[in-house]
């Protein structure tokens, strides 16, 4: 007879923080509250993941730059 959605709107806690968040469009981070709590949990995840592989690769060059700035800064004084 008359629409379930407008009468009862589903929530569901946020996993981050375990605020309440109404499961509604207009809610784009849920189940989150907010985005900051999607990405505090999914940073957590990707922290796990990512532990062992991230430790050698992109550091190498990361240093070099550093090595160039400060030569630069030396040649400059
Ligand atoms: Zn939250």
């Amino acid at each position: 007879m008359t629409t379930q959605e407008n009468t009862s709107i589903k929530q569901v806690n946020c996993p981050t923080c375990q605020k309440i968040v109404p499961w509604t469009q207009a809610h784009t981070f849920r189940p989150f509250c907010s985005k900051k709590c999607q990405l505090i949990d999914f940073g957590e995840w990707a922290n796990e993941r990512n532990r062992i592989p991230a430790e050698d690769g992109p550091e190498d060059f990361r240093l070099d730059d550093l090595d160039i700035n400060s030569q630069g800064n030396v040649e400059g004084l």
